[in-house]
């Protein structure tokens, strides 16, 4: 297929053109270089097959000739993070909802199958486990920033849906807490990033609050192998997947997990989530996806244990010589979260 990956620099998205390209896929990437990263495709660059432009999705034309030139559409550009979109919500909330109109509005016009990125964050606060996807969402207060980048995500999936109405082929992906190579520090896959970060820093790993919130850690492999399987299926068209691990971890048996898998002597220190985000910010307590869906309509479950998974990422860590660099502004670009 001729493969149209919006993002296609960041995290999901270069990780979906490797395998795209692998399986002899045409690749078009459009990413603005915000929070994606050209390391990320340099190795591409130059192949044929690949194509690679430098712009924003917010740039309604050049969207709407690549969106023409293609089959598929995966629209992976966001803004990602939690810690960034409590930052700059402003920013973050006119990307992923214009972006998202913007792609949509493209696909419409040529008639072209969307994948649309979602994310676990829609659900909010519930803690109900594991989440179906048409489980209720709960959120906090408007006044609480954290509660934008979910309610915008939600207006993505009310636009994928009315765009679905009206006979667009259109899958929804939510995707929960996605790590593996390729993760950056201050951007999407935080936790872990940060945790290995920390570990081969030996410097203390930040667990926030008790460290008794829960996540199901998901290794990029699976994740991508999920978005595949999505585009392949015909009866997938105009319906919301989790994709995911439903592995749950405490963040403290996750600080401990890397720790020892680094072989690092660093202290975990609980502090504040204040600290971090700021004030006026609403945790989510657990994220255990519901597969049931997934598995029967797409064939997909997670392969991947956790700890495989992070021996992998840690390795990648240290061959990257992983360090933080400064923390980007929130932008458009580095692939669904
Ligand atoms: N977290 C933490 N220490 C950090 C970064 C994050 O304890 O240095 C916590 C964060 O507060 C949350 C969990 O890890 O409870 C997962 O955070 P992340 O940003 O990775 O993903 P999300 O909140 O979207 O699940």
């Amino acid at each position: 297929m001729r493969a149209f990956v919006t993002g296609g620099a960041g995290f999901v998205g270069s990780n979906l053109v490797d395998q795209l390209l692998g399986r002899g896929d045409e690749v078009c990437v459009l990413d603005d270089l915000s929070t994606g990263r050209i390391e990320n495709i340099r190795h591409h660059l130059g192949e044929p097959g690949f194509r690679f432009i430098n712009d924003s999705i917010l740039n309604a034309s050049v969207v709407q000739s690549l969106v023409e030139e293609c089959d598929v559409v995966f629209h992976l550009a966001a803004a990602v993070g939690v810690r960034y979109i409590v930052e700059d919500p402003l920013r973050a909330i006119s990307a992923n909802v214009a972006g998202t109109e913007t792609v949509l509005r493209a696909a419409f016009r040529s008639w072209k199958k969307v994948i649309i990125a979602s994310s676990s964050e829609v659900y909010g606060k519930s803690t109900k486990a594991p989440l179906s996807e048409e489980d209720d969402r709960v959120l906090g207060s408007t006044a609480v920033t954290r509660w934008s980048y979910s309610s915008s995500k939600a207006i993505d999936e009310h636009f994928a849906y009315a765009y679905a109405g009206r006979g667009l082929p259109v899958v929804i992906l939510r995707f929960f807490n996605v790590y593996g190579p390729r993760i950056h520090a201050n951007g999407y896959g935080t936790v872990v990033a940060r945790f290995i970060q920390q570990s081969l820093a030996q410097k203390p790993l930040t667990v926030h609050g008790d460290g008794r919130q829960g996540r199901c850690f998901c290794y990029i492999e699976d994740t991508v192998r999920g978005i595949i399987l999505a585009a392949q299926a015909k009866e997938a068209e105009g319906q919301v997947f989790n994709i995911g691990s439903d592995a749950e971890i405490r963040i403290s048996d996750l600080a401990l997990l890397i720790k020892q898998l680094t072989g690092s002597s660093s202290e975990i220190l609980l502090v504040p989530y204040e600290d971090y985000y700021g004030l006026r910010f609403e945790d989510t307590m657990r994220r255990v996806p519901d597969l049931t869906k997934a598995q029967l309509c797409l064939g997909y479950l997670p392969q991947v244990g956790l700890e495989d998974g992070l021996r992998r990422t840690i390795d990648w860590c240290q061959r990257h010589n992983f360090v933080e660099s400064r923390a980007p502004r929130v932008a458009v670009g580095a692939g669904g979260s």
